[in-house]
C-alpha cells in the first residue's frame, strides 16, 4: 500500500514538474512574440474621408471628452485610428503629405513633439502658405520637428 502512495507521489510530483515546464517555455515564447510583434509596425491602409470626423479628445485626451454635446464621432473610423496610431508613437513619427490642413493632427503632432517623440514631415514646397495649411504651427513648435520641404 505504501508503494502505491510512493509511486502515486511520485507521480503527481512529475505531472507538476512537467506542467512548470510547459508553462516557462509557453511563457518564453509568448514574450518573445510580443516582443516581435513591437518591432514590426502594423501595416493598415486608412480610407478618407469617413463620414463624420471623429472626436479627437475622445481618442487622445487621457480623459476622453468632456463635451456632453460633442458633435463628433466617438465610434472607431479612419481618423480615430489615425489619431491612436499617432499618439502610440514612443520615439519618431515620420509623415509625408502634399499638404497638412487638418488642424487636429497638427496639434497631435505638435504633442507628440513636446512628449519627446522626434517628428519629421515630408511636404510639398508649393503647398506650405496655402490656405489652411497647418505647417506654420509644426514651425512654430520648433526644433527637433523639422519640416523638409520637397522641391522638384
Ligand atoms: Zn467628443
Amino acid at each position: 500500500m505504501s508503494t502505491f502512495i510512493l509511486r502515486s507521489g511520485v507521480l503527481i510530483l512529475s505531472f507538476g514538474i512537467a506542467s512548470e515546464i510547459v508553462y516557462q517555455i509557453y511563457k518564453r515564447v509568448n514574450k518573445r512574440n510580443k516582443i516581435n510583434r513591437r518591432k514590426f509596425p502594423k501595416t493598415e491602409v486608412l480610407f478618407f474621408p469617413d463620414e463624420i470626423v471623429a472626436c479627437k479628445a475622445y481618442f487622445t485626451d487621457d480623459y476622453g471628452c468632456k463635451n456632453p454635446n460633442c458633435r463628433f464621432s466617438h465610434e472607431e473610423n479612419s481618423l480615430s485610428k489615425l489619431f491612436t496610431y499617432l499618439m502610440s508613437a514612443r520615439t519618431s513619427i515620420e509623415i509625408c503629405v502634399f499638404v497638412i490642413t487638418c488642424s487636429d493632427l497638427a496639434e497631435l503632432l505638435i504633442k507628440s513633439h513636446k512628449k519627446g517623440v522626434v517628428v519629421r514631415v515630408v511636404t510639398d514646397n508649393e503647398q506650405v502658405d496655402v490656405p489652411g495649411s497647418q505647417i506654420w504651427k509644426l514651425r512654430k513648435a520648433g526644433n527637433p520637428l523639422s519640416i523638409t520641404q520637397h522641391f522638384y
